[in-house]
């Protein structure tokens, strides 16, 4: 199957002395209607490579690698990722007032996005709005365009600048729920899912909560330090983890009815860029030898399930 997002190798950094480094050499791919979720901690570099990857990165901030969307390079000018967000990429952030313009109504944000990006006439625009807004399940959503953001709840946002992506090929969704009550989390994800089914919609979704992962996605890349260190089907990494920074995090979910303390993993991740000698996990790693402080590992396995580790949890599974 061919990608629709195919990214190799790529860099981010940022301005400084020494320039930190916040991902480093990633390669990932996300095929049509495929739902791919990157997990890790704070400061893994997994928010960057999105922003990387729309052009949307902070000014003291540059990309390099090949991202290649539909075939074509997106990567290295504004004009040619403006493009690719407009013919198919859209882009959902943590908070949606960062899609959102505070002073503009509802109707009026959808229906200039709609004509922008269907080339559609005013009153079509207008009819696409409405319809979208139904789509994304808010009641009433023909009065819903004359209010102003501010006027609608958390949550309701949420869907309203999901409303505002139109038909992408590939939703990005930067920890999409972080911001929102819990109680209205799980509708939000419910949403995405039946978007991505019934638009055809392919996701790239970031977090850090694994019942996220579970929930949404069929594929997984965990990131640590600025890499991928662990990629392969959500059920059979959620299941058998086979990087120790995986099986950590997976130890650290809560569970219903669990008893004593939650397990945690030791130490915190090291400051983008400021990377040693050898494997970025081995100070908090349990399974440390020597060899580790020494040989930095690559991701290495089947396209279906790799691993960045010398002495990864061995198991029956390749899928
Ligand atoms: S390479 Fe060594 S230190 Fe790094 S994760 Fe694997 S076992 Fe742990």
């Amino acid at each position: 199957m061919s990608a629709l997002l195919e990214v190799r190798d790529l860099t981010v950094d940022f301005a400084g002395r020494p320039a930190p480094r916040a991902v480093d050499g990633v390669a990932l791919s996300v095929a049509a209607r495929e739902r791919l979720a990157i997990v890790g901690e704070s400061g893994s570099g997994k928010s960057q490579l999105l922003l990387a990857c729309t052009g949307l990165l902070a000014a003291n901030g540059s990309a390099r690698g090949p991202v290649r969307f539909e075939g074509r390079e997106i990567l290295g000018n504004a004009r040619s990722a403006a493009a690719a967000r407009g013919r198919g990429i859209g882009f959902v952030f943590q908070d949606a007032s960062g899609s959102l313009t505070p002073h503009r109504r509802i109707g009026d944000q959808l229906v200039e996005v709609a004509m922008a990006s269907a080339g559609t006439g005013r009153r079509a625009a207008v009819d696409a709005a409405v319809e979208m807004l139904g789509r994304v399940r808010l009641a009433e959503p023909a009065s819903l365009m004359a209010r102003y953001p501010h006027e609608l709840s958390g949550g309701m946002r949420q869907r309203v600048a999901i409303a505002l992506m139109a038909r992408p090929r590939i939703l990005f969704a930067d920890d999409p729920t972080t911001a929102l009550d819990v109680t209205v989390q799980a509708d939000i994800l419910a949403l995405l899912a039946q978007l991505c089914e019934d638009l055809g919609m392919a996701l790239l979704i970031v977090t850090h909560d694994l019942g996220i992962v579970a929930a949404l996605a069929d594929r997984v890349a965990v990131m640590y330090a600025g890499r991928v260190v662990e990629v392969g089907m959500a059920a059979a990494l959620l299941s058998r983890p086979r990087h120790p920074y995986t099986a950590g995090l997976l130890a650290a979910v809560p569970r219903l009815g669990g008893r004593g303390e939650l397990a945690t993993i030791p130490g915190a991740p090291p400051a983008p860029g400021e990377w040693f000698r050898g494997c970025r996990f081995a100070p908090r790693c349990p399974h440390r030898a020597e060899h580790c402080g020494v040989d930095d590992p690559v991701l290495a396995g089947p396209a279906a399930r790799g691993v960045a580790c010398h002495f990864p949890h061995t198991g029956s599974d390749t899928a």
